[in-house]
Protein backbone atom coordinates (compact mmCIF):
# COMPACT_ATOMS: atom_id res chain seq x y z
CA UNK A 1 0.00 0.00 0.00
CA UNK A 2 1.18 3.99 -0.92
CA UNK A 3 0.80 6.72 1.39
CA UNK A 4 -2.07 9.05 0.25
CA UNK A 5 0.11 12.15 -1.12
CA UNK A 6 -1.01 14.95 0.67
CA UNK A 7 2.29 16.48 2.11
CA UNK A 8 5.15 18.29 -0.46
CA UNK A 9 8.09 16.88 1.31
CA UNK A 10 11.97 17.69 2.08
CA UNK A 11 13.79 14.83 0.82
CA UNK A 12 15.29 13.84 4.21
CA UNK A 13 14.82 11.10 7.15
CA UNK A 14 15.22 12.00 10.31
CA UNK A 15 16.34 9.24 12.62
CA UNK A 16 17.96 10.71 15.98
CA UNK A 17 17.07 14.03 17.76
CA UNK A 18 18.35 16.03 20.81
CA UNK A 19 17.77 19.84 22.12
CA UNK A 20 17.61 21.78 19.54
CA UNK A 21 19.32 19.33 17.15
CA UNK A 22 18.27 16.60 14.61
CA UNK A 23 20.59 14.21 12.63
CA UNK A 24 19.50 12.39 9.19
CA UNK A 25 19.92 8.30 8.30
CA UNK A 26 23.33 10.16 6.51
CA UNK A 27 24.25 11.44 10.19
CA UNK A 28 23.81 14.71 8.97
CA UNK A 29 23.06 17.28 11.87
CA UNK A 30 20.69 19.77 11.28
CA UNK A 31 19.84 22.51 13.83
CA UNK A 32 15.92 22.66 14.31
CA UNK A 33 14.68 26.42 14.15
CA UNK A 34 11.23 24.96 13.21
CA UNK A 35 10.50 22.11 16.08
CA UNK A 36 8.00 20.21 13.69
CA UNK A 37 5.97 23.29 13.17
CA UNK A 38 6.05 24.51 16.03
CA UNK A 39 5.43 21.17 18.64
CA UNK A 40 8.89 20.84 20.07
CA UNK A 41 8.54 22.87 23.05
CA UNK A 42 11.11 21.21 25.56
CA UNK A 43 13.52 20.20 22.92
CA UNK A 44 13.97 16.68 21.80
CA UNK A 45 14.13 13.59 23.50
CA UNK A 46 14.24 15.71 26.70
CA UNK A 47 15.68 13.07 29.84
CA UNK A 48 13.05 13.47 31.68
CA UNK A 49 10.23 13.77 29.43
CA UNK A 50 11.70 10.46 28.11
CA UNK A 51 11.92 8.70 31.51
CA UNK A 52 8.25 9.95 32.16
CA UNK A 53 6.53 8.39 29.44
CA UNK A 54 8.41 4.81 29.40
CA UNK A 55 7.84 4.81 33.13
CA UNK A 56 3.87 5.41 32.77
CA UNK A 57 4.40 2.90 29.34
CA UNK A 58 5.29 0.04 32.07
CA UNK A 59 2.54 0.50 34.10
CA UNK A 60 -0.50 1.86 32.20
CA UNK A 61 -0.71 2.96 28.75
CA UNK A 62 -4.57 3.82 28.60
CA UNK A 63 -7.58 3.10 29.78
CA UNK A 64 -10.71 5.29 28.82
CA UNK A 65 -12.14 8.73 30.73
CA UNK A 66 -14.65 5.73 32.35
CA UNK A 67 -12.45 5.20 35.51
CA UNK A 68 -10.60 8.15 37.03
CA UNK A 69 -7.66 9.20 35.85
CA UNK A 70 -5.57 10.87 38.67
CA UNK A 71 -2.76 11.91 36.11
CA UNK A 72 -5.47 14.56 34.55
CA UNK A 73 -6.17 16.57 37.81
CA UNK A 74 -2.35 16.32 38.36
CA UNK A 75 -2.16 18.05 34.59
CA UNK A 76 -4.73 20.36 35.64
CA UNK A 77 -3.74 21.54 38.56
CA UNK A 78 -0.36 22.02 37.05
CA UNK A 79 -1.49 23.59 34.37
CA UNK A 80 -3.89 25.89 36.52
CA UNK A 81 -0.60 26.79 38.64
CA UNK A 82 1.42 27.61 35.28
CA UNK A 83 -1.02 29.31 33.17
CA UNK A 84 -2.11 31.52 36.65
CA UNK A 85 -5.18 30.64 35.91
CA UNK A 86 -6.45 27.93 38.54
CA UNK A 87 -10.12 28.74 38.07
CA UNK A 88 -10.60 27.41 35.00
CA UNK A 89 -11.61 23.62 33.71
CA UNK A 90 -9.50 21.59 31.70
CA UNK A 91 -10.93 19.44 28.72
CA UNK A 92 -8.06 16.83 27.19
CA UNK A 93 -8.22 15.66 23.75
CA UNK A 94 -5.81 15.11 20.80
CA UNK A 95 -5.44 17.80 18.25
CA UNK A 96 -5.11 21.62 17.68
CA UNK A 97 -8.10 21.26 15.61
CA UNK A 98 -10.58 19.17 17.80
CA UNK A 99 -9.94 21.53 20.73
CA UNK A 100 -11.32 24.63 18.49
CA UNK A 101 -14.65 22.56 17.41
CA UNK A 102 -14.71 21.47 21.02
CA UNK A 103 -14.34 24.89 21.93
CA UNK A 104 -16.61 26.32 19.23
CA UNK A 105 -19.31 23.96 20.11
CA UNK A 106 -19.08 24.67 23.86
CA UNK A 107 -19.74 28.18 23.19
CA UNK A 108 -22.97 27.32 21.12
CA UNK A 109 -24.26 24.84 23.57
CA UNK A 110 -23.74 27.65 26.35
CA UNK A 111 -25.75 30.69 24.57
CA UNK A 112 -27.69 28.67 22.36
CA UNK A 113 -26.48 30.97 19.20
CA UNK A 114 -24.87 30.02 16.24
CA UNK A 115 -22.46 32.67 14.38
CA UNK A 116 -19.13 32.40 15.14
CA UNK A 117 -16.56 35.36 13.95
CA UNK A 118 -13.30 34.58 12.65
CA UNK A 119 -10.71 36.67 11.24
CA UNK A 120 -8.74 37.40 7.92
CA UNK A 121 -5.99 35.03 7.30
CA UNK A 122 -6.89 32.96 10.28
CA UNK A 123 -5.84 29.04 10.71
CA UNK A 124 -8.08 27.15 13.51
CA UNK A 125 -7.69 23.25 11.57
CA UNK A 126 -9.18 21.31 8.80
CA UNK A 127 -12.18 19.85 10.76
CA UNK A 128 -15.21 20.64 10.19
CA UNK A 129 -16.02 24.07 12.17
CA UNK A 130 -12.26 24.91 12.69
CA UNK A 131 -11.93 24.68 9.25
CA UNK A 132 -15.09 26.62 8.11
CA UNK A 133 -13.84 29.10 10.52
CA UNK A 134 -10.10 29.13 8.09
CA UNK A 135 -9.61 31.71 6.01
CA UNK A 136 -8.26 29.74 3.27
CA UNK A 137 -11.16 28.55 0.80
CA UNK A 138 -8.97 25.91 -1.01
CA UNK A 139 -8.74 24.11 2.62
CA UNK A 140 -12.25 24.11 2.87
CA UNK A 141 -14.57 20.92 1.62
CA UNK A 142 -18.44 22.20 -0.30
CA UNK A 143 -19.68 19.78 3.16
CA UNK A 144 -17.67 22.19 5.42
CA UNK A 145 -19.09 25.43 3.87
CA UNK A 146 -21.55 27.10 6.55
CA UNK A 147 -22.94 30.43 6.95
CA UNK A 148 -23.04 30.55 10.99
CA UNK A 149 -19.04 31.86 9.69
CA UNK A 150 -18.39 35.38 9.42
CA UNK A 151 -14.50 36.45 8.37
CA UNK A 152 -13.60 40.06 9.83
CA UNK A 153 -10.63 41.96 8.58
CA UNK A 154 -8.16 41.04 11.40
CA UNK A 155 -7.17 43.98 14.10
CA UNK A 156 -10.22 46.02 12.75
CA UNK A 157 -11.38 47.04 15.98
CA UNK A 158 -13.82 49.16 14.11
CA UNK A 159 -15.02 46.79 11.51
CA UNK A 160 -15.76 44.27 14.21
CA UNK A 161 -17.21 47.27 16.68
CA UNK A 162 -20.14 47.58 13.74
CA UNK A 163 -20.43 44.33 12.92
CA UNK A 164 -21.76 43.61 16.83
CA UNK A 165 -23.64 46.52 16.66
CA UNK A 166 -25.92 44.76 14.44
CA UNK A 167 -25.45 41.47 15.05
CA UNK A 168 -24.46 41.22 18.55
CA UNK A 169 -26.95 38.95 19.66
CA UNK A 170 -26.34 36.52 17.19
CA UNK A 171 -22.53 35.85 17.98
CA UNK A 172 -21.99 32.48 19.57
CA UNK A 173 -18.05 32.98 19.81
CA UNK A 174 -15.07 35.25 18.12
CA UNK A 175 -12.41 33.14 17.59
CA UNK A 176 -8.76 34.68 17.07
CA UNK A 177 -5.03 33.44 17.39
CA UNK A 178 -3.46 36.10 19.61
CA UNK A 179 -0.42 35.56 16.94
CA UNK A 180 -1.41 34.19 13.67
CA UNK A 181 0.81 31.44 12.68
CA UNK A 182 0.07 30.07 9.50
CA UNK A 183 -1.11 33.64 8.16
CA UNK A 184 2.39 34.73 8.63
CA UNK A 185 3.56 36.04 12.32
CA UNK A 186 0.34 38.66 12.82
CA UNK A 187 0.16 39.61 16.03
CA UNK A 188 -3.39 40.72 17.47
CA UNK A 189 -3.01 43.97 19.15
CA UNK A 190 -3.78 44.60 22.51
CA UNK A 191 -6.52 47.10 21.41
CA UNK A 192 -7.58 44.75 19.39
CA UNK A 193 -7.63 41.61 21.68
CA UNK A 194 -9.31 44.18 24.64
CA UNK A 195 -12.36 44.92 21.52
CA UNK A 196 -13.27 41.51 21.36
CA UNK A 197 -13.30 40.72 25.58
CA UNK A 198 -15.26 43.75 26.00
CA UNK A 199 -18.08 43.25 22.88
CA UNK A 200 -18.22 39.17 23.78
CA UNK A 201 -18.80 40.77 27.82
CA UNK A 202 -21.21 42.80 26.39
CA UNK A 203 -23.05 40.71 23.77
CA UNK A 204 -23.15 37.23 25.54
CA UNK A 205 -20.78 35.91 23.22
CA UNK A 206 -17.72 33.65 24.14
CA UNK A 207 -14.20 34.59 23.86
CA UNK A 208 -11.59 31.64 22.53
CA UNK A 209 -8.30 31.94 22.49
CA UNK A 210 -6.84 30.05 19.79
CA UNK A 211 -3.28 29.25 21.80
CA UNK A 212 -2.86 26.52 19.68
CA UNK A 213 0.61 27.57 18.18
CA UNK A 214 1.13 31.13 19.72
CA UNK A 215 0.45 29.67 23.38
CA UNK A 216 1.91 27.34 25.87
CA UNK A 217 5.18 29.51 26.40
CA UNK A 218 6.23 30.24 23.11
CA UNK A 219 5.78 33.71 23.05
CA UNK A 220 7.63 34.53 26.51
CA UNK A 221 4.24 34.23 28.61
CA UNK A 222 2.03 31.57 28.90
CA UNK A 223 -0.38 32.66 26.25
CA UNK A 224 0.28 35.23 24.21
CA UNK A 225 -2.73 37.22 25.17
CA UNK A 226 -1.39 37.49 28.55
CA UNK A 227 1.25 40.23 26.89
CA UNK A 228 -2.03 42.30 26.27
CA UNK A 229 -3.56 41.84 30.08
CA UNK A 230 -6.77 40.07 28.71
CA UNK A 231 -8.55 36.75 29.50
CA UNK A 232 -10.43 34.66 26.89
CA UNK A 233 -12.80 32.62 28.11
CA UNK A 234 -11.66 29.69 26.44
CA UNK A 235 -8.12 29.17 25.67
CA UNK A 236 -7.66 25.86 22.75
CA UNK A 237 -3.85 24.44 23.04
CA UNK A 238 -2.16 21.60 21.45
CA UNK A 239 1.23 22.06 19.79
CA UNK A 240 3.91 22.70 22.33
CA UNK A 241 1.90 20.51 24.82
CA UNK A 242 3.29 17.25 24.29
CA UNK A 243 6.44 18.31 23.07
CA UNK A 244 5.32 15.90 19.88
CA UNK A 245 3.29 13.12 21.90
CA UNK A 246 -0.57 13.77 20.55
CA UNK A 247 -2.29 15.86 23.48
CA UNK A 248 -4.57 18.94 23.49
CA UNK A 249 -7.41 20.61 25.48
CA UNK A 250 -9.42 23.73 26.23
CA UNK A 251 -9.44 25.44 29.50
CA UNK A 252 -12.71 27.46 30.22
CA UNK A 253 -13.32 29.52 32.37
CA UNK A 254 -15.56 29.21 35.40
CA UNK A 255 -18.92 30.77 34.36
CA UNK A 256 -19.17 27.99 31.55
CA UNK A 257 -20.62 25.09 33.17
CA UNK A 258 -20.34 21.52 31.53
CA UNK A 259 -22.89 18.44 31.72
CA UNK A 260 -22.42 14.54 31.26
CA UNK A 261 -22.39 13.93 27.62
CA UNK A 262 -21.79 17.60 26.42
CA UNK A 263 -18.37 16.68 25.29
CA UNK A 264 -16.09 13.31 25.17
CA UNK A 265 -13.30 11.77 23.24
CA UNK A 266 -11.83 7.95 23.22
CA UNK A 267 -8.30 9.18 23.61
CA UNK A 268 -8.21 12.01 24.67
CA UNK A 269 -6.47 12.56 28.35
CA UNK A 270 -5.00 8.97 28.28
CA UNK A 271 -2.47 8.01 30.77
CA UNK A 272 0.50 8.29 28.70
CA UNK A 273 -0.84 11.75 27.33
CA UNK A 274 -0.99 12.97 30.66
CA UNK A 275 2.27 11.64 31.18
CA UNK A 276 4.07 13.26 28.14
CA UNK A 277 2.17 16.89 28.85
CA UNK A 278 3.03 16.85 32.68
CA UNK A 279 6.58 16.15 32.08
CA UNK A 280 6.88 19.11 29.47
CA UNK A 281 5.09 21.52 32.26
CA UNK A 282 7.80 19.86 34.85
CA UNK A 283 10.87 20.56 32.70
CA UNK A 284 9.08 24.25 31.62
CA UNK A 285 9.33 25.10 35.14
CA UNK A 286 12.09 24.12 36.81
CA UNK A 287 14.35 25.11 32.89
CA UNK A 288 12.19 28.10 33.68
CA UNK A 289 11.56 27.97 29.99
CA UNK A 290 9.29 30.68 29.21
CA UNK A 291 12.09 33.03 30.43
CA UNK A 292 14.40 31.65 28.20
CA UNK A 293 11.74 31.92 25.15
CA UNK A 294 11.38 35.63 25.73
CA UNK A 295 15.29 36.36 26.23
CA UNK A 296 16.21 34.55 23.59
CA UNK A 297 13.64 35.69 21.13
CA UNK A 298 14.03 38.88 22.07
CA UNK A 299 17.80 38.63 21.34
CA UNK A 300 17.51 36.51 17.95
CA UNK A 301 14.87 39.49 16.53
CA UNK A 302 17.25 42.48 17.71
CA UNK A 303 19.75 40.83 15.65
CA UNK A 304 18.10 39.97 12.38
CA UNK A 305 17.30 43.43 12.97
CA UNK A 306 20.46 44.34 12.22
CA UNK A 307 20.64 42.44 8.48
CA UNK A 308 19.40 45.01 5.88
CA UNK A 309 18.32 42.39 3.34
CA UNK A 310 15.36 40.45 6.16
CA UNK A 311 12.53 43.03 6.76
CA UNK A 312 9.87 43.64 8.66
CA UNK A 313 11.25 41.07 11.59
CA UNK A 314 8.71 40.52 14.28
CA UNK A 315 7.10 38.17 16.57
CA UNK A 316 7.14 37.95 20.16
CA UNK A 317 8.98 35.58 22.19
CA UNK A 318 10.51 32.27 19.98
CA UNK A 319 7.48 32.83 17.58
CA UNK A 320 9.52 35.25 15.17
CA UNK A 321 8.56 35.94 11.38
CA UNK A 322 10.35 37.70 8.54
CA UNK A 323 10.08 38.72 4.97
CA UNK A 324 12.31 37.96 2.11
CA UNK A 325 12.89 40.25 -0.64
CA UNK A 326 12.54 38.23 -4.13
CA UNK A 327 15.80 37.61 -5.21
CA UNK A 328 16.26 36.01 -1.21
CA UNK A 329 13.30 33.47 -2.12
CA UNK A 330 15.59 30.13 -1.94
CA UNK A 331 16.72 30.87 1.24
CA UNK A 332 14.54 29.05 2.93
CA UNK A 333 15.87 25.96 1.02
CA UNK A 334 19.53 26.85 1.34
CA UNK A 335 19.12 27.03 4.76
CA UNK A 336 18.27 23.55 4.93
CA UNK A 337 20.11 21.45 2.59
CA UNK A 338 24.08 24.17 2.44
CA UNK A 339 23.22 25.79 5.66
CA UNK A 340 21.46 22.66 7.75
CA UNK A 341 19.06 24.29 9.41
CA UNK A 342 15.54 23.69 9.74
CA UNK A 343 12.93 26.72 9.99
CA UNK A 344 9.02 27.32 8.44
CA UNK A 345 7.63 29.75 5.86
CA UNK A 346 4.43 31.65 5.30
CA UNK A 347 3.53 32.19 1.75
CA UNK A 348 4.48 34.18 -0.08
CA UNK A 349 7.49 35.35 1.43
CA UNK A 350 7.96 35.02 5.11
CA UNK A 351 10.41 32.63 7.01
CA UNK A 352 9.20 31.49 10.40
CA UNK A 353 11.01 30.57 13.19
CA UNK A 354 9.22 28.19 15.94
CA UNK A 355 12.09 26.53 17.33
CA UNK A 356 12.12 24.45 21.25
CA UNK A 357 11.52 27.43 23.92
CA UNK A 358 15.16 25.65 25.33
CA UNK A 359 17.20 27.59 22.47
CA UNK A 360 20.17 28.77 23.64
CA UNK A 361 21.57 31.87 22.82
CA UNK A 362 24.92 29.56 20.94
CA UNK A 363 22.11 28.06 19.07
CA UNK A 364 20.77 31.64 17.96
CA UNK A 365 24.11 32.75 17.36
CA UNK A 366 25.27 29.73 15.09
CA UNK A 367 22.03 30.47 13.20
CA UNK A 368 22.41 33.93 12.67
CA UNK A 369 26.05 33.91 11.11
CA UNK A 370 24.70 30.75 8.94
CA UNK A 371 21.92 33.46 7.41
CA UNK A 372 24.24 35.92 6.87
CA UNK A 373 26.96 33.63 5.52
CA UNK A 374 23.83 32.16 2.85
CA UNK A 375 22.76 35.48 1.99
CA UNK A 376 26.13 36.62 1.20
CA UNK A 377 26.78 33.30 -0.71
CA UNK A 378 23.71 34.29 -2.46
CA UNK A 379 24.38 37.89 -3.61
CA UNK A 380 27.58 36.48 -5.17
CA UNK A 381 25.32 34.02 -7.40
CA UNK A 382 23.73 36.51 -8.64
CA UNK A 383 26.33 39.34 -9.50
CA UNK A 384 26.28 39.48 -12.67
N1 LIG B 1 -4.85 26.41 15.32
C1 LIG B 1 -3.68 26.96 14.97
C2 LIG B 1 -3.40 28.38 15.32
C3 LIG B 1 -2.71 26.20 14.29
O1 LIG B 1 -1.55 26.77 13.93
C4 LIG B 1 -3.01 24.85 13.99
C5 LIG B 1 -2.04 24.02 13.25
O2 LIG B 1 -1.11 24.49 12.62
C6 LIG B 1 -4.24 24.33 14.38
C7 LIG B 1 -5.14 25.14 15.05
C8 LIG B 1 -4.61 22.91 14.07
O3 LIG B 1 -3.89 22.03 14.88
P1 LIG B 1 -3.80 20.48 14.50
O4 LIG B 1 -2.99 20.37 13.25
O5 LIG B 1 -3.15 19.85 15.70
O6 LIG B 1 -5.20 20.00 14.30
Amino acid sequence: MKLFDVYPINDITIVKAKGSYVWDDQGQQYLDLYGGHAVISIGHTHPHYVQRITDQLNKVGFYSNSIHIPLQEELADKLGKLSSRPEYRLFLCNSGAEANENALKLASFHNGRKKVVAFSKSFHGRTSLAVAATDNPAIVAPVNQTDNVVFLPFNDEAALGAYFTRHGEEVSSVIVEGIQGVGGISEASAGFLRAISRLCKEHGAVFIADSVQCGYGRSGKFFSQDHAGVDADIYTMAKGMGNGFPVAGIIIAPHLQGKHGMLGTTFGGNHLACAAALAVLEVMEREQLIANAAQVGDYLMTELRKIPQLTRVRGKGLMIGFDLPDELKELRKNLLFKQRIFTGEARPNTIRLLPSLALRRKDADAFLDSIQEEIHAMALNTQP
